[in-house]
């Protein structure tokens, strides 16, 4: 199975849902992705409102 990013919080995960918000509107039309590694201390984390570890794609379709 492909990854597919979450529309609603952008988490890329494999599966038909988010496991970070449980939402199950995901997108394979992505591009770009960052990994966050310690939410608390990361600025982009911060800038991209993440608050738990993991894939994020930048950009949702
Ligand atoms: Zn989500």
């Amino acid at each position: 199975m492909s990854e597919k990013a979450c529309r609603q919080c952008k988490f890329i995960s494999r599966g038909n849902r988010c496991p970070n918000c449980n939402s199950t509107d995901l997108s394979d039309d992505f591009s770009g992705f960052v990994i966050i590694l310690n939410a608390e201390e990361s600025e982009i984390a911060k800038m991209m409102n993440v608050t738990k570890k993991g894939k994020y794609a930048l950009k949702v379709r």
